[in-house]
C-alpha cells in the first residue's frame, strides 16, 4: 500500500485574490489531510486582510472527485467536512470554486459551500453517492436542490449522474464558464468582477427561491417514486434521497441537515450500502490477475474480426464500433450477412430515436462495421472473436482456418458459452497461447459482464489484451478458469437442478420465480428460458417427451418468441404479460403421477435456500478448483452478467451476511433433497467450521 503523502497546500496572492491551491493526488480525495489542508488553507485566507476574495482551486487531473471511500464506516476524523465547509461558507470574503476535471460527490459539496462556482467546459459535476447506496450526506440534499430546484436536484441525485459544466451552467449551479486550460486565471478574473460588482456573499443555505414552487406538492415526489418504482425496487437509498430532498423542501436548511445526516447514518451502517461498496472494489479487483503483472505487453487492437453476424456477433460487433475501433464481420451467406448488419443499424437507430446519440453517429458507427463471406478478409485483425453455432466440430475448424491466415501475434477469441476452450485451442491450433475466451452476455451491446475465460495455454498477454479491451468498451471483466458454464453458467446450472427438482415435489415455476423475483432478481429460472427460448439445446428429432421442457417445445410452447412457454403471454396494454398456464400445470402433474410423485407444498424458505445455497456450494467449488481466483470474482459476474441485486453483494457476499455455518446447516438438513448428484463443497465446509468468509 502507497503511504498517501501530505498534500499540498499553498496560498499564493494575486493583488488582492487568495488563490489557495489543494492536492491530494490520484483525484484529491476529501482525505482527513485534504480537510486539514482546506480548513487550514482557508484560516490563513481568512486572517489576511490583504485577501479580498479566495480562489479555491485544485491540482492535477481533477477538482475534489469525490469522499475517500475507504473512511466509511471508520470512526470519523476530525477535522470533518463540516468544518472543511463551514470555514469556507462562514469565510468573510467570496470564495470561488474553480473547478476541472469532476467535481463530484464531496467535491461538489465543498464547491456549493462556496459562493461562487466557476468552472472549464470539459469539467463534471454530479452527487453520485446513491450508486454506493448512500445520499449525498455533507448538505449536498439541501443545497442542491437550493441552487437548481426540486426537479433537476432529484434528475441529478437519483441518477448519480455526471452533469457537463455546460449543463452546469445552465442550470446555475456553475456561474462562468471559463477557457479550458485557463481555469486560474478565468477564476482570478471572476474573483476581481465578484469584487468589482460588489456581489453579495452568496451562501446557498440561506436561500429557497428554487424551493418555493415546490412547497405543497407532495405529488412531485409521488411521481418520480411511481415512474422509477422498477429501478429502485429493494434498495433503501433512492427512499432515502427523496426523503432528503423533501425535507429541503418542507423545513429549514438545519432541519433538512438533520434529516439527512440521520438518514445517512442509517445508510451507511446497512448492508445494502456496505455490499454496494463491496461490489465497488470488487469490480476494480477482477481487472487484476495475480500472476499477471500489471506491465505485462498487450496487443494494440486497431482491428477486430468477428466471425458469425447472429444473435452475439452483430451486439459484440457494436461495442468496437462503440468506441471506434473497426470491425469485420464474417458471415458464410450473404443473407444472413445482411439480416445481422441490418439489426445493428436498426438497434442504432432505436438508441438515436431516443436521443442517446446523433444520426450522424449512426453513420459513423455503421462506418466502421464491414462485412465479408471470406476468413482471409480477418488476416490483418488484431483480435478475432469467434461467435459461430456452439458446436465444437464447427468452432474447432474455424480456428484451424483462423491459425492458418491470422498475423502472428493476434488474439484469438471465442464467445462459447460452455465449450472447452482448451480443446479449441490445443487441438485446433498451432498457437493455444494465442486462444482465450470472451464470453458476452446476450443483448452483447447492452450486458456489463465480460467472463474472459483462460486456457491452460493462454498467454498473459492474450489475457491481458481480452481484459484490457473489455474495459475499453465498457464492459466489467472478470477472469474464468475452463470447466463446464465457466463462471456463471456453471452457478447458474445449480441453481436450475434446484428448480427444476423442486418442481416436481410440488412447487409450481411461478411460485420459485416469484421468490426469486422478490429476493431482487430480475427474474427467476423459468421466465428466464421463456425469454431464451425452451429449444436452445432442444431437437425435435431427438426430443423424447422425457421432460417438462421437452414437452412444452414439442408442444411449440417454446417460450415468449412462440406466445407460450411455463407461462403463458397475453398482451395488457401493450406490454407482453406472463401468466401461469394451466397447461403447464397439468403437465408437472402429470409428470409427477407417472413418477409417484406425491405434490408436498415447498415454502418459500425452501425455494430461497435451495436455490441461493446450492449457488453458493457451486461457488465454494469453483472457488477451490481455482476456476475463480477469487470470491468477489464471482460476485462480480453473477451481479454484472445475470442481475443478482448488488444490494446483497452477489452470492458470496450474500452467504457470508447470512452466515456459512448457517448455509452449511441448512444444506446438511436438506439432505437428499437436493439430489443425487449434490455434494457439500469441502471450502463452503471448512470456512464455516472455522468461523470464515468468503468476502470479509
Ligand atoms: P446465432 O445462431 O444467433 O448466430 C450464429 C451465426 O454464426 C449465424 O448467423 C451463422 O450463420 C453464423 N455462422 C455459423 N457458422 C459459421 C461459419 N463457419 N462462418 C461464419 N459464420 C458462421 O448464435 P448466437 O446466439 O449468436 O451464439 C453464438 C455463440 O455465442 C455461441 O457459441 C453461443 O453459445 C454463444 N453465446 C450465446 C449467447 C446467447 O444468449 N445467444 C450468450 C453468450 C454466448
Amino acid at each position: 500500500m502507497v503511504t498517501p503523502t501530505l498534500p499540498a497546500r499553498t496560498l499564493t496572492i494575486d493583488g488582492e485574490i487568495g488563490i489557495l491551491a489543494v492536492s491530494y493526488p490520484p483525484v484529491n480525495a476529501l482525505s482527513q489531510v485534504m480537510r486539514e489542508a482546506i480548513v487550514e488553507g482557508m484560516r490563513e485566507a481568512n486572517a489576511n486582510p490583504a485577501i479580498k476574495a479566495v480562489v479555491l482551486i485544485c491540482e492535477g487531473r481533477t477538482f475534489v472527485a469525490g469522499a475517500d471511500i475507504t473512511e466509511f464506516g471508520k470512526p470519523p476524523q476530525t477535522p470533518s467536512l463540516r468544518d472543511a465547509q463551514d470555514q469556507i461558507e462562514g469565510a468573510g470574503k467570496p470564495v470561488i470554486a474553480a473547478i476541472h476535471g469532476t467535481a463530484l460527490g464531496g467535491g461538489l459539496e465543498v464547491a456549493l459551500c462556496c459562493h461562487y462556482r466557476v468552472a472549464v467546459p470539459g469539467a463534471k459535476c454530479g452527487l453520485p453517492e446513491i450508486l454506493l447506496g448512500l445520499l449525498p450526506g455533507a448538505g449536498g440534499t439541501q443545497r442542491l436542490p437550493r441552487i437548481v430546484g426540486v426537479e433537476k436536484a432529484l434528475d441529478m441525485i437519483l441518477n448519480g449522474s455526471h452533469v457537463p459544466a455546460t449543463q452546469c451552467l445552465a442550470m446555475g449551479l456553475v456561474d462562468e464558464l471559463v477557457p479550458e486550460g485557463e481555469l486560474r486565471a478565468g477564476a482570478i478574473a471572476f474573483a476581481r468582477k465578484v469584487l468589482a460588482e460588489g456581489r453579495p456573499l452568496r451562501k446557498v443555505r440561506d436561500t429557497d427561491d428554487k424551493l418555493i414552487a415546490a412547497r405543497g406538492h407532495p405529488e412531485i415526489f409521488a411521481q418520480v417514486r411511481k415512474a422509477n418504482a422498477r429501478k429502485f425496487r429493494g434498495f433503501p437509498a433512492p427512499e432515502a434521497n427523496i426523503q432528503c430532498i423533501e425535507a429541503a423542501v418542507n423545513g429549514s436548511f438545519d432541519e433538512g441537515l438533520a434529516t439527512e445526516r440521520k438518514l445517512f447514518m442509517e445508510l451507511v451502517a446497512g448492508t445494502p450500502s456496505i455490499a454496494q461498496r463491496y461490489a465497488f472494489f470488487a469490480e476494480r479487483k477482477a481487472a487484476k490477475i495475480p500472476d499477471v503483472p500489471d506491465d505485462t505487453p498487450i496487443v494494440k487492437v486497431a482491428k477486430v474480426g468477428i466471425i458469425g453476424a447472429g444473435t452475439m456477433g452483430g451486439g459484440i460487433a457494436m461495442n468496437f464500433a462503440n468506441v471506434g475501433i473497426p470491425v469485420i464481420l464474417v458471415e458464410t451467406q450473404q443473407a444472413a450477412l445482411d439480416r445481422g448488419l441490418a439489426l445493428v443499424r436498426k438497434n442504432y437507430e432505436n438508441s438515436a430515436k431516443r436521443g442517446r446519440f446523433t444520426t450522424e453517429q449512426v453513420e459513423q458507427r455503421m462506418g466502421l462495421l464491414t462485412g465479408s463471406l471470406e476468413m482471409e478478409a480477418l488476416a490483418d485483425c488484431d483480435l478475432v472473436i469467434e461467435a459461430v453455432f456452439e458446436n465444437m466440430a464447427v468452432k474447432k475448424e474455424i480456428f484451424g482456418t483462423l491459425d492458418r491466415i491470422c498475423k502472428p501475434g493476434a488474439v484469438l477469441a471465442t464467445n462459447t458459452s460452455a465449450l472447452d476452450v482448451n480443446e479449441i485451442a490445443t487441438a485446433a491450433t498451432s498457437r493455444p497461447e494465442a486462444v482465450v475466451g470472451m464470453h458476452f452476455f446476450s443483448p452483447a451491446n447492452v450486458m456489463k459482464l465480460l467472463e474472459v475465460v483462460r486456457g491452460t495455454k493462454t498467454s498473459n498477454t492474450a489475457l491481458a489484451t481480452a481484459m484490457h479491451i473489455g474495459k475499453k468498451v465498457g464492459k466489467v471483466a472478470a477472469v474464468s478458469g475452463v470447466c463446464p458454464g465457466f463462471i456463471g453458467n456453471r452457478i447458474l446450472a445449480a441453481r436450475g437442478a434446484q428448480a427444476q427438482m423442486m418442481v416436481m415435489e410440488g412447487a409450481m415455476p411461478w411460485d420459485i420465480d416469484q421468490v426469486l423475483y422478490d429476493f431482487g432478481m430480475p427474474m427467476g429460472p423459468f421466465a428466464m428460458s421463456d425469454l431464451a427460448g425452451l429449444d436452445i439445446g432442444w431437437s425435435k428429432d431427438t426430443s423424447k417427451s422425457a421432460t417438462v421442457r421437452e414437452v412444452l417445445c414439442e408442444m411449440d410452447r417454446r417460450g415468449q418468441k412462440t406466445g407460450a412457454g411455463y407461462y403463458d403471454y397475453e398482451v395488457v396494454d401493450g406490454t407482453r404479460t406472463a401468466q401461469p398456464s394451466e397447461v403447464t400445470r397439468k403437465l408437472i402433474l402429470d409428470f409427477m403421477a407417472k413418477q409417484g410423485k406425491v405434490a408436498r407444498a415447498v415454502s418459500k424458505d425452501e425455494i430461497l435456500e435451495r436455490c441461493t445455497y446450492a449457488m453458493v456450494n457451486e461457488g465454494a467449488k469453483i472457488l477451490e478448483e481455482g476456476i475463480a481466483v477469487r470470491a468477489s470474482d464471482i460476485d462480480v459476474v453473477w451481479i454484472n452478467g445475470y442481475g443478482w441485486p448488488v444490494y446483497r453483494g452477489g452470492p458470496m457476499f450474500y452467504a457470508d451476511t447470512v452466515g456459512l455455518d448457517t448455509v452449511v446447516a441448512k444444506l446438511k438438513a436438506y439432505g437428499d433433497r437436493m439430489g443425487p448428484g449434490f455434494t457439500l463443497s469441502p471450502l463452503l465446509e471448512r470456512l464455516a467450521a472455522e468461523g470464515k468468509t468468503f468476502t470479509r
